[in-house]
């Protein structure tokens, strides 16, 4: 994994150091020896994590984490501050500053490398969803963020996996008012509940009489429900090792006993926050994905869509045996509507032609714009004779009931024409299949219109 290190001090050989033991495991690294440098870097280079001291003359690392936080060229850049003490103080506000982690001077090598691990992992997720979300679509990626950022998304839902009934009642008691924590006892129970309802944060006992609280977390990160979802491990003291086991495994955070009210609330806050951000983006790509194949006026699968899955569906016919059967819908003098009642009637009637069409095919058939005002409908498993039948009847459905428009109740008639088509085993293509459609159309149209017109072979 190299990933690019930012390492902010403003001791020349405090960053020295960092960077040696870095260096050792092949990260690149950039250093900054003033808040105002580490801001200027990270919103021209790309930086994929930030180790950044909390004691600096001018503009303390509180600060300048709080800068980066706010902007949205950089709010997404993990933050880890350096602290001269383990002062749960500065942990807090670090927390508040929007601080990813923290580290302790002098810092530990396994923990720095194996934080610095994780919240690299971390950033790559978040980059390559923002990369995909902002290729496939111009509108601005942060805007759609920071607009989802806005909204309420209500009280975080916690699980808290916990053996012992005094400890989960302290933590239940902790969390009250920020949170909705459900305790499950069993751990076990506990990855079947997270898969099963939709938490914002799984929060972990490793104290189990018996199973390995590790365990519970792999198991967790291999569920495809759970595998976004942040787990925060409660640990002991003398359970170091456990915890950078842990965070190899993927979880997101910990906590050392005694628990600390305020850090555990700040770093739930955070995990929730982060976990929420990720869904949003997640979501984005999902919402672009569908939008590259819907069309925007009917809400239909558009030709893109159609293009490539109808070779889906044409080699699963033939691999099965199958029928598959498809038709082309054209509207007839569809310029007439256009230039009699003007473009956005003409648009009315698509729409409304849309919604008729959609309810008269089954949910397994793809129905699509393919142009203009042009349908395609295309059926797997179904017969040629019921095909043509199917396409009567939308036929008659169209020109039996006229189109309504605008508000006062005028309407239109509209009939449309179809070519219909079959696959015919063994010797036949996708393409063939959708010109033999096209040939019937044509017929349709030039038979008089208002007809469907099926072709066998
Ligand atoms: P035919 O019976 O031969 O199909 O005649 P037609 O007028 O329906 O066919 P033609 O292909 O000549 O014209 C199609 C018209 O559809 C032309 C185009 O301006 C219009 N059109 C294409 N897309 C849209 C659209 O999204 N909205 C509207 N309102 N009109 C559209
Ligand atoms: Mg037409
Ligand atoms: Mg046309």
């Amino acid at each position: 994994m190299t990933a690019r290190i930012l390492v902010v001090d403003d001791v020349k050989a405090n960053v020295k150091l960092l960077e040696t033991r870095l260096l050792a495991e092949y990260f690149e690294v950039l250093g900054a020896y003033s808040g105002p440098e580490a801001i200027e870097i990270c919103e021209k280079d790309r930086v994929d994590v930030v180790l950044l001291d909390v004691m600096m003359p001018d503009m303390d690392g509180f600060e300048v984490c709080r800068r980066l936080k706010t902007d949205p060229a950089t709010s997404h850049i993990p933050v880890v501050m350096v602290t001269a003490l383990d002062q749960v103080s500065d942990r807090i506000r670090g927390l508040e500053a929007g601080a990813d982690d923290f580290l302790t001077k002098p810092v530990n090598d396994l923990q720095l490398i194996t934080r610095v691990k994780s919240l690299v992992r971390l950033k790559m997720l978040t980059d390559e969803l923002r990369l995909r979300a902002s290729t496939t679509r111009n509108i601005g990626i942060e805007e759609l963020l920071s607009r989802g950022a806005g909204t309420d998304d209500g009280t975080p839902r916690v699980l808290l996996i916990e053996e012992r009934e005094i400890q989960a009642d302290k933590v239940a008691r902790y969390l009250r008012d920020k949170a909705e924590v459900k305790v499950v006892v069993d751990p076990q129970m506990g990855v079947f509940e997270a898969a099963e309802q939709p938490y914002d944060c799984v929060i972990v006992s490793t104290a189990f009489s018996d199973y390995d609280p590790l365990r519970l977390c792999s198991q967790l990160r291999s569920i495809d429900r759970t595998r976004f979802l942040p787990i925060i491990l409660i640990a002991s003291q003398e359970e170091e090792e456990r915890v950078i086991r842990g965070l190899e495994l993927g979880i997101n955070d910990f906590l050392i006993r005694p628990l600390d009210e305020q850090e555990l609330v700040a770093r739930l806050k955070t995990q929730v926050k982060r976990k929420r951000y990720n869904d949003r983006l997640r979501a984005s790509v999902t919402q672009t994905i569908e939008m590259a194949v819907t069309d925007g006026l009917t809400g239909l699968h558009n030709r893109r869509y159609l293009d490539s899955h109808l070779e889906t569906l044409f080699e699963r016919a033939v691999a099965r045996r199958r029928p598959l059967s498809l038709m082309i819908l054209d509207i007839d003098r569809f310029k007439a509507i256009n230039d009699t009642h003007g473009h956005d009637v003409g648009d009315e009637v698509l729409v409304e032609f849309a919604t008729r069409m959609r309810r008269n095919v089954r949910g397994i058939d793809l129905a699509c714009r393919y142009g203009g005002e042009e349908f395609i409908i295309v059926m797997p498993d179904t017969e040629f004779a019921v095909a043509a039948r199917v396409a009567e009847r939308i036929r008659a459905e169209i020109a039996g009931n006229a189109f309504a428009y605008g508000s006062d109740g005028k309407t239109i008639d509209v009939t449309i024409s179809v070519g219909v088509s079959s696959l015919q085993q063994p010797k036949d293509s996708a393409a063939a299949l959708l010109k033999r459609a096209d040939v019937a159309l044509y017929e349709a149209k030039n038979g008089g219109r208002n007809r469907v017109v099926s072709k066998a072979a």
